[in-house]
């Protein structure tokens, strides 16, 4: 581990004062994941500022709750008088929510975010700086049957050694108690055991720098070994059955992250792995997004689950209190040998922050294990962060109203343009992880991100189809809403002079492609979670046009598809609908040349024409995107073999 501190870097953070440089030296421990992981650690700065009224006072710049070391701003850290934190320190006791009361009474600015729970601590430390990690080598070398004495063996008398102890009063307290009576003469730092460490100096980069060889003269006591790297084998049936059942433990639809990398299959098949991941966290304030263990995944995926969520029922009623409830049974992260590691989260980021303390938390225990012994802290003493209602409040901070469609995965088809396009953009407002199909390679610009997936598909390819699928299982873990939309207009023409071609067409791509396509999800379908395929069909089904019968006779055949599909799916709780649209105009296909002339051909004007309805109401691609997800929602959940026509009316079909 070296010293990220650059001289250049500092002196433009100078300028704001050591605020600046608190933030400054805050993001470079926050930007090595061996040092922190989302929103770990902690730290400080003491300053003497006049307030608003001119009088001069202690402060201190404490990290607010909810702020992460990587990405902090000075808006990060709550000012906060000194003068009651070191009175309540003296406090023989003090209830976690009188302590947070007092915190926030204690800032000098009501709109700055709650100070960190460590807060009276950093302020009993008598250093102007003050850095908190959860160094993996650190907790590597305390969890550990020798951990204390191997902490000693490797700083002697330049760390003072604090048994566990829960964070928050208490923790403060007793470090308190500890200054009172040692003196800190050449002290560069407080080993926490099982938990982290704490370093401080006089200026930013003596407290950063300490923190940086400590946890590097920690690294090098830790004894060389190589993770276990194994390859991974693939199964996609198996991946989306484990969301599944995960999702039914939690009682609601969550993503799958699946880390299939050498390391990951190698931690998950080494020999005693369910007794290794099941000890528990690194550090106990991980158990907040990981729970205290992963599940460990057997033969029968879904039976290893219930029995984890039985396991946790029975360990929350071994340690809860009266008044406390019981957080969702679901494993948030499994280890599944031969595969990897599985992470699961509402959203792609809370599953991606569960994986990434998987990985560390993985390969931390085997570099303990090479140490003389993993062991975590008891049990316990991890329910009781897991249970607490400081943290409890942390994680509701972060919780909204929940969209109707969080944690669910769609694929839809023909998504570059038009229809599809908002199909999959209002799926995706609505909380959806969103993979969207299409020929035309502005698929992957117009859907980009975190949980966007753009993929280019020929849809008449069935390899290239099964593919997509399984790449939309690979990257969220299953499927649940099928929008099979992609089509073709094809050139009007009686029957009579009809070219081959284009009804050749018309149907490969109007009627197989969508047979292909739901065929091939089927299998995914029925280890989804509220499954449902949705198709595209016509206002031209029950009212066809002279002319357009390659086009309405594919349609016809989607909409018997659907009849058929939901009588075959229903005993497997996957619903399948058809969505009839008509007049669609805000289409690349309708360019307003075409639309004049359609609308002279009937005597109209454009805006007659396309409010040509018995709602005189003009039908957007947004309209029918809301109609698909309102389909793939509760709303529609009792429902299938539907024909749902959103027309504005017409006479013909009603
Ligand atoms: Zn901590």
């Amino acid at each position: 581990m070296t010293s990220l501190w650059n001289d250049d870097e500092a002196r433009t953070w100078a300028a704001q004062g050591d605020l600046g440089l608190r933030v400054y030296t805050s993001r470079l421990l926050g930007r090595d994941p061996r040092l922190v992981l989302h929103g770990g650690g902690n730290t400080s700065v003491k300053v003497r500022e006049a307030d608003f009224f001119g009088h001069e006072q202690d402060l201190i710049y404490i990290k607010g709750s909810g702020w992460d070391l990587a990405t902090i701003e000075a808006a990060g850290f709550a000012p906060t008088r000194m003068e009651p934190l070191l009175r309540l320190s003296r406090f023989a006791s003090l209830s976690d929510a009188d302590m947070v009361t007092q915190l926030r009474a204690a800032m000098t600015d009501p709109m700055a975010p709650t100070p960190s729970i460590e807060a009276i601590l950093h302020a009993v430390l008598p250093a102007k700086f003050v850095d908190h990690t959860h160094a993996n080598a650190v907790v590597a070398l305390t969890n550990n049957p020798q951990g204390a004495d191997r902490v000693r063996a490797v700083f002697g008398t330049r760390v003072l050694v604090v048994p566990y102890i829960m964070p928050g009063f208490v923790l403060a307290k007793a470090v308190a108690d500890l200054l009172a009576e040692k003196s800190l003469e050449g002290v560069e730092g407080l080993v926490l055991m099982h938990h982290g460490l704490f370093t401080w100096g006089d200026t930013a980069r003596e407290s950063y720098e300490r923190m940086i060889a400590l946890v590097s003269e920690a690294e090098s006591a830790v004894p060389a070994f190589t993770p276990a790297t194994a390859t991974a084998t693939d199964d996609w049936i198996g991946l989306a059955t484990l969301r599944q059942a995960v999702s039914q433990a939690k009682g609601a639809p969550v993503l799958a992250r699946l880390d299939a990398s050498p390391e990951a299959a190698g931690f998950s098949l080494l020999p005693d792995v369910a007794r290794l991941a099941t000890r528990g966290p690194l550090t106990p304030d991980h158990s907040i997004r990981t729970k205290r263990v992963p599940a460990v995944i057997g033969e029968d995926v879904a039976a290893t689950v219930q029995a984890f969520a039985a396991e946790y029922d029975a360990y929350f009623h071994r340690h809860a209190t009266p008044g406390q409830t019981r957080l969702p049974a679901a494993p948030n992260w499994a280890v599944w040998p031969g595969r990897g590691l599985v992470s699961f989260g509402a959203t792609v980021k809370e599953a991606a922050i569960v994986a990434d303390i998987a990985g560390h938390t993985a390969a931390t225990i085997q570099a303990a294990e090479a140490l003389g012994g993993w062991q975590a802290l008891l049990e316990a003493d991890i329910f009781a962060i897991e249970y607490w209602e400081l943290e409890q409040a942390k994680l509701r901070q972060g919780a909204t109203a929940r969209p109707t469609l969080q944690g669910k995965v769609a694929l839809v088809s023909g998504a570059a343009a038009g229809i599809g396009h908002a199909i999959g953009k209002v799926l995706h407002e609505h909380g959806a992880a969103v993979v969207a199909l299409d020929i035309n390679p502005e698929v992957t610009t117009a859907f980009q991100g975190p949980d966007q997936l753009g993929l280019v598909v020929d849809l008449t390819n069935q390899d290239a189809v099964k593919a997509a699928i399984i790449e939309t299982v690979r990257r969220f873990g299953g499927l649940d809403i099928l929008v099979s939309n992609a089509g073709i207009f094809t050139a009007g023409a009686n029957i009579e002079d009809l070219d081959d071609a284009n009804w050749t067409r018309s149907l490969l791509l109007n009627l197989t492609s969508h047979e292909q396509l739901l065929k091939h999800c089927i299998p995914f379908l029925k280890k989804g979670i509220d499954a449902t395929a949705i198709f595209v069909g016509s206002r031209n089904v029950r009212a066809p046009g002279a002319g357009a019968a390659s086009y309405s006779c594919a349609k016809a055949g989607v909409t018997q598809l659907t009849r058929v599909a939901a009588l075959e799916l229903a005993p497997h709780n996957v619903r399948v609908n058809i969505i009839h649209p008509d007049a669609v105009f805000d289409t690349k296909l309708w360019t307003p040349e075409a639309l004049q002339r359609s609308a002279e051909r009937y005597g109209l004007t454009v805006e007659q024409y396309k409010k040509r309805n018995l709602m005189k109401c003009e039908i957007t691609s947004r309209d029918i995107g809301l109609m698909v997800a309102s389909m793939a929602g509760p709303a529609f959940a009792k429902t299938t073999g539907a024909q749902i026509p959103v027309d504005g009316g017409n006479d013909r079909t009603i």
